[in-house]
């Protein structure tokens, strides 16, 4: 009988986000496969677990990932582990997951540490939507042909970047969108931890230097939502939406999803 995949993630800097439950599930398994075994050995061995690891990274994936999966049908547990944070959140994993799937294997994600979403959550910009993109490319004609796509997107973005190349984000970011709020994250769990509240011209205008680990967490396009005027049609649909028995507030949420407005706009608007 096949058994599971777990996918562990692994701390981005402070070891006490290793839970119970991940322990447990390292404990339990029959074998790990990981990123990297040294990084992953090396973890072992301070929260005191002895275990063999086989390697499974981005060059290696396809062929370890058949490999891995034998075992697996075979009847034994695996957990997966990356580097840092989340398997498959700029790291790899997906493939193995997506194979699993495949061949009927239970696949079980476990609680942890990531960058994105503790970044996004502490940044103060707004979480009721969000774009997860992770590193843009690194040329600067690709960098900024995937930034223009962002130019009409109205909800919070979250990039990844390393910190000799952020500067140089932060001038196509500036070029392509024009001003905008941004939160610069650093160092997420460690001692330097720090979240730069800025904006776009103001860290374009005054280049510096970052040290660390970065996330970056960009205002979405704001303008968009203001410059379309809460009109008697959509006020029209929000009093219909009433009558059906919605909120007030939950009509407005639903009309801005709809017709990509600002839903407190919509809302002091039905009730003036
Ligand atoms: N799988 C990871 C996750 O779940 O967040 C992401 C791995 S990706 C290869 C590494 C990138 O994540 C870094 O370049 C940085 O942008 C971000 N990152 C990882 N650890 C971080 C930390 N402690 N503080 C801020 N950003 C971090």
């Amino acid at each position: 009988m096949a058994n599971t995949l777990f996918l562990v993630p692994s701390p981005i800097g402070n070891l006490s986000e290793v839970s119970p439950r991940i322990k447990e599930t390292l404990s339990s398994v029959s074998f790990i496969a990981c990123e990297d075994t040294r990084n992953t050995q090396k973890l072992l061995s301070l929260i005191g677990i002895k275990k063999s690891c086989v390697s499974c990274h981005e060059h290696n994936e396809k062929n370890e990932s058949e490999k891995i999966i034998a075992r697996v049908l075979n009847g034994e547990d695996c957990a997966y582990m990356s580097d840092a944070g989340f398997p498959c959140i700029s790291d790899p994993g997906f493939l193995l997951v997506k194979e699993c799937i495949k061949n009927n294997i239970k696949v079980v994600p476990l609680s942890g540490p990531n960058a994105a979403l503790l970044a996004l959550v502490g940044s103060g910009l707004d979480t009721d939507h969000f774009l997860f993109y992770g590193f843009l490319d690194s040329k600067t004609n690709k960098k900024e042909a995937e930034i223009a796509g962002f130019l009409n997107f109205p909800y919070t973005i979250i990039l990844y970047e390393a910190p000799h190349r952020i500067n140089e984000t932060i001038a196509s970011l500036y070029k392509v969108l024009g001003d905008r709020k941004i939160v610069i994250v650093r160092e997420l769990t460690k001692m330097y931890e720090e979240f730069i509240r800025s904006s776009l011209k103001e860290l374009a205008e005054n280049p510096r230097e970052y040290k660390g680990e970065l996330v970056l967490v960009l205002e979405g396009n704001k303008t968009l939502n203001e410059d379309n005027k809460i009109d008697n049609e959509i006020l029209q649909k929000a009093k219909e939406l009433e009558k059906l028995g919605y909120s007030k507030k939950d009509a407005s949420a639903i009309l801005a999803t709809l017709f990509k407005l600002n839903k407190n706009q919509i809302y002091k608007e039905l009730i003036k």
